[in-house]
């Protein structure tokens, strides 16, 4: 089974990439991202995920770690998964390592999409005209976003380098040449 964990800032195109990844190597998609996006805004857990997303918080690690793990559970027969916004914490990514070795499995490898800040901005206000999400529209929420990302996240890369499992990709240019450079950098994976 091969698990790829698409990591990057918010804005970064992680999504985008995802989608071609996952035709062209047959893989399952899981955007945690858009895993509390769909959950029914009236119950509990939807309530509670919004409450954090909207504002450019992390969703509790004990609530994330069990929906990603529900969604998993969901492909018994996958050839492999790409992580999309999971792991987010070092705590997640630990549990991560303990879900998929209770598997049998591990993560091949962390694709890290690195794209400036400014950049990020500019993609992130105009993506707000058409993604009809909240959490793109203020200026000030993107800030936040980009600031746990750099506070809570950005240490996560730390956590698969020392596994020696980080491949950085440049995320500037147009998207096909970013989805190149990803084909390039799991050539050894196939
Ligand atoms: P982006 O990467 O564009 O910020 P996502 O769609 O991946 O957006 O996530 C949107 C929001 O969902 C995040 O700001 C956060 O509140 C929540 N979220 C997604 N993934 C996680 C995660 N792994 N841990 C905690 N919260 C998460």
């Amino acid at each position: 089974m091969l698990n790829i964990v698409l990591f990057g800032p918010p804005g970064a195109g992680k999504g985008t990439q995802s989608t071609r990844l996952k035709e062209k190597y047959d893989l399952v998609h899981i955007s945690t991202g858009d895993v509390f996006r769909a959950l029914d805004p009236e119950s509990e857990l939807g309530k509670l995920a919004k409450s954090y997303s909207d504002k450019g918080n992390l969703v509790p690690d004990e609530v994330t770690i069990k929906i990603l793990e529900s969604e998993v559970t969901k492909h018994p027969d996958a050839k492999g998964v790409i992580y999309d916004g999971f792991p987010r914490t070092t705590a997640q990514a630990e549990a991560l390592d303990e879900f998929l070795s209770e598997k049998g499995t591990s993560v091949a490898v962390m694709l890290s999409l690195v794209v400036p800040e400014d950049e990020l901005k500019r993609r992130l206000i105009s993506r707000a005209q058409t993604s009809g999400r909240k959490d793109d529209a203020d200026p000030q929420i993107i800030q936040n976003r980009i600031d746990t990302y750099n506070n809570s996240t950005a240490p996560v890369a730390d956590y698969y380098r020392a596994q020696g499992k980080l491949k950085e990709i440049d995320g500037v240019g147009t998207i096909d040449e970013i989805t190149e450079r990803i084909y390039s950098a799991l050539e050894v994976y196939h």
